[in-house]
């Protein structure tokens, strides 16, 4: 074992084995992989082995559809088979609601360059007979599904790595990791130690140990899992004799179940409800290739279901039950990346669909190692998506959750109870009584809408608008006519001091820094002139005449945006950063009449002149030291009012009594994300993502190219040079009973008309390289774009893809945010869009100013 490399992988399951692969593809073979025992001592080698491309999330989607594209390359470089069974797969729905989420599946599939097709439920027993068809009202089939043997295909990308110059080194524990003040680590191992540069979790099963040894607490817990193996059955030999194929996969929400051909019987698995996590608390390391004890009670439900739906099953005998445990996040998807607040120590675990998602998993972190930057849009996957609350209990409740979950509906309007509350405001009581419906934002209880008196306050979950439509339209209407009170503590605020805090913040912003009190609004570009921030940004007075900023931005980024600006920080420790989170926590007042409330509450002149638009002060509100921006989401005259917890209900308080006569109400988060909307803002994680050029974004006015050298300036520089290819654009939809919730395709009537790219971009081009040190720009199939393939119908085709959406119930419309080609992004005429909701294309019109206040004028005066 060489006592020095670039990076070490600790583990050797197929997660491990594939960012070996895809360093060594980078260009970086003085790498190792440390594996504990053989390779696949983990889950891997009991995995079901089942791959697909669909997934929730379109961009973690994407980098499965690349996964199961690689097998072929590391099957020809290592000469190991992976044993790929491309059989296809359908997802069967058993009611209306199932089939409208597989309508959207299958709309969402329409721009990520799938082929999915909605089938009758008789189709889909043609093509696996072992079902009773009448369960069933529809189907999506899905061709790229299939099946694999686990350890051939983790042997592979070992074989390939090694084949490239990486090491592996078996049966070697990694007992300990300590980093030297130059930042390189030593992994101590039970044969030595070996010095490197960078650090690798793919500890799987034991990636929480692993996590503890450098004192990180992952969010990342194992559950058991069953699948059971009938003896050969003669039906599934003559299907494959009397047509030459093999039965599909088949997935069947309503009993839980997933099931496909293995060798001449069937192989059946469960997501039972009465799941059970494996060692909650840490991971025996004597623990290897052994399974669990089946306990068939517990998935005796969803078999009875599954034999009923597949009565062929039934007859069968069973030959074996595996129970294996495999590790799950609180969202099901992986945690991939830098850990904040560590350097040169990564992530690669959580992967619970590791012959799915290993190779775009390996892509990605590759990519981040080698050239700073995914290279893809990985937030879905990012490890800095959850936050200090995602605790070890918190953890094994969301795991239990989302594992009973997993083939259960999630509709837009549902919000998951699994520990919660977690963090609440000292306003959290104060809003139950006033009837708030809370929901979760980034572990934080926040109300989203206020039920009626005397009503239960609860969402009724549709896909359709719901119970919350009538009261938030009346939240809406009496803030935009009067005024209206909400929480925002679930924002992020950071303040940065220090001398040069000005001259740092302009090297990350796209927009000048304020004058002292003044603010602006910008975003954070990445060196490839991506959007990877939105900002609010406020010039506080000095501090020991020291320079001083508040920052506010997107509560669920505060990891992903500290780890940047950290990496970015001087080294001299002269600027510092402080994350407030839940201490400071805000209200924001909105309305004509918000002035007025809030004069009564200041001893200071509130007037136009006094205190502008865009004004920043730390003023006394209700007799409690706060911050005060004059600004608001609603794009109504307003006000955000932040301080201490301790002072909350102290301001809280003195605004409900202040505003009784101006008619003061309640609003919550789903009233101010109505209001934004008829004012065309953004929404950061919908409208702007890493995806985009800011541009692309329409964020053109907050993009100052000439003001000094950001980061991203250069490429920014030449979108805008060239023009984007892409433009956000705002609609307005003849919707029926259902709004937009994101991600349906835009349909535009163009006619023999070429309007340029109508694809979806994924990967933003970060450079890469091969063995040779040759760049392979664009070379991966996850990279660029998906085409939108064959998606015509006459003179229309899908153009764009919806990024938000909703009803503004103060200009009484359904309205939608998406991306279109910019040739079109200007053109409002009627009958050239349409957008498909839940199966059903709309008329929609493009709306280029904000169908409230365009001049802007209510805010400003
Ligand atoms: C019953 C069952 C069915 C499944 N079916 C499917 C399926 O159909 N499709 C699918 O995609 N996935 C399936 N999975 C999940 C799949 O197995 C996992 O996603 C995958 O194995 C995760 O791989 P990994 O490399 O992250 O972790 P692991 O396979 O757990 O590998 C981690 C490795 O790290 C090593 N290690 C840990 N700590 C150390 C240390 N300190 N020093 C050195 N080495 C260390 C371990 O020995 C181990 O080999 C299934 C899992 C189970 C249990």
């Amino acid at each position: 074992m060489k006592s020095h490399a670039k990076a070490v992988v600790i583990g050797g399951g197929v997660v491990g084995c594939s960012v070996l692969y895809h360093l060594a593809k980078s260009g970086w073979t003085d790498i190792m992989l440390i594996e504990r025992s053989e390779l696949t001592s983990g889950s891997s080698w009991h995995a079901a082995g089942g791959f697909h491309t669909l997934n929730g999330d379109p961009n973690v989607a994407k980098l499965q559809a690349y996964t199961v594209q690689l097998y072929k390359e590391i099957e020809e470089i290592s000469g190991q088979s992976c044993s790929l069974h491309l059989t296809g797969g359908v997802m069967m729905a058993d009611t209306p609601e199932r089939m409208d989420f597989l309508r959207l599946a299958h709309a969402k599939g329409r721009y990520l360059g799938m082929d999915t097709e909605l089938i009758t439920p008789s189709e889909a027993k043609a093509m696996f007979p072992l079902m009773d068809e009448t369960n069933f009202v529809g189907a999506m089939w899905d061709p790229v599904e299939g099946h694999l043997d686990p350890s051939g295909t983790t042997h592979a990308y070992a074989k390939a790595a090694r084949k490239l110059g990486a090491e592996i080194v078996l049966r070697n524990r990694v007992v300990e990791l300590t980093q030297e003040v130059d930042g390189t680590w030593n992994v101590v191992t039970e044969q030595g130690t070996v010095k490197a540069e960078h650090v690798v979790n793919c500890g799987g099963l034991w990636a929480r140990e692993i996590g503890r040894m450098v004192g990180v607490e992952l969010p990342v817990l194992a559950m058991e899992h069953m699948y059971l193996l009938t003896e050969p059955m003669p039906e599934v030999e003559e299907f494959n004799k009397s047509t030459g194929r093999e039965m599909i996969g088949v997935l069947d929400f309503k009993g839980e179940i997933y099931t496909r051909q293995e060798r001449n019987g069937i192989l059946l698995g469960t997501y039972e409800k009465a799941c059970k996590p494996w060692s909650p608390v840490s991971t025996p390391w004597d623990f290897g290739h052994e399974l669990l004890q089946p306990d068939i009670d517990r998935i005796a439900p969803s078999l009875e279901i599954g034999f009923k739906h597949f009565p062929g099953i039934e007859k069968a005998g069973i030959k074996q039950i595996i129970n294996g445990p495999f590790t799950f996040a609180l969202d099901g998807n992986p945690l991939v990346g830098p850990v904040q607040g560590l350097t040169n120590f990564w992530c690669a675990c959580a992967v619970m669909a590791g012959f799915s998602q290993g190779g775009g998993v390996g892509l990605a972190l590759s990519n981040w190692m080698v050239h700073g930057d995914p290279g893809f849009d990985v937030w879905g996957m990012d490890v800095a998506r959850f936050g200090e609350w995602a605790t070890l209990r918190y953890t094994n409740a969301k795991v239990r959750e989302n594992y009973s979950r997993r083939f259960s509906i999630r509709f837009p309007n549902e919000e998951l109870p699994a520990a919660r509350p977690a963090q609440t405001t000292p306003l959290y009581d104060t809003m139950l009584a006033n009837n708030a419906v809370m929901g979760d934002s980034w572990g934080l209880e926040t109300p989203l809408w206020f039920a009626p008196r005397g009503s239960e306050p609860k969402d009724v979950v549709s896909f359709h608008r719901s119970n919350d439509f009538r009261p938030i339209g009346e939240e809406v209407r009496a803030t935009r006519a009067r005024v209206g009170v909400t929480e925002i503590a679930n924002f992020a605020k950071y303040e940065v001091s220090g001398p040069g805090a000005e001259d740092f913040l302009n090297r990350l912003m796209t927009n000048r820094m304020p004058k002292t009190g003044r603010i602006v609004l910008t975003p954070m570009l990445n060196e490839f002139g991506r959007l990877i921030g939105d900002f609010t940004i406020a010039k506080a007075g000095p501090r020991g005449g020291e320079e001083r900023f508040m920052i506010w931005g997107s509560s669920a980024a505060q990891k992903y945006h500290m780890r940047w600006f950290e990496k970015h920080l001087p080294k001299d420790g002269s600027i510092r950063i402080h994350r407030f989170d839940q201490t400071l926590v805000g209200l924001s007042i909105a309305g004509p009449k918000s002035r007025d409330l809030l004069q009564k509450l200041v001893d200071v002149d509130m007037s136009t002149k006094a205190f502008r638009f865009m004004d920043f002060r730390e003023m006394a509100v209700g007799g409690a030291p706060c911050m005060v921006n004059r600004i608001t989401y609603t794009g109504d005259l307003g006000y955000e009012i932040w301080m201490a917890p301790a002072y909350q209900r102290l301001v809280y308080k003195a605004i409900k009594e202040a505003g009784e006569e101006f008619g003061l109400v309640d609003f919550g988060m789903r009233a101010l994300l109505s209001m934004r909307l008829e004012k065309n803002f953004p929404t950061w994680f919908r409208e702007l993502r890493p995806i985009y050029g800011p541009f692309e974004g329409s964020m053109d006015r907050f993009i100052k190219l000439e003001k000094n050298d950001f980061i991203g300036r250069e490429a920014a520089a030449k979108e805008q040079a060239e023009g984007p290819k892409l433009r956000r654009v705002s609609f307005i939809v003849d919707a029926a009973d259902a709004d937009v919730m994101g991600d349906e395709p835009i349909w535009a009537k163009v006619g023999g008309k070429d309007y340029g790219t109508v694809e979806k971009p994924h990967g933003y081009g970060a450079p890469r390289f091969d063995a040779g040190g040759k760049e392979v720009r664009g070379s991966n199939a996850a990279e660029g774009a998906s085409a939108v393939r064959g998606i015509v119908d006459g003179d229309w085709r899908v153009v764009g893809w919806v990024t938000s959406g909703g009803y503004a119930h103060y200009v009484e419309k359904s309205m939608a945010q998406g991306y279109v080609p910019a040739a079109l992004a200007e053109n409002e005429s009627a009958g050239l869009f349409e957008i498909e909701i839940l199966g059903h294309r709309r008329p929609a019109r493009i709306n280029v100013e904000p169908p409230f206040d365009p001049s802007g004028e209510k805010m400003r005066t």
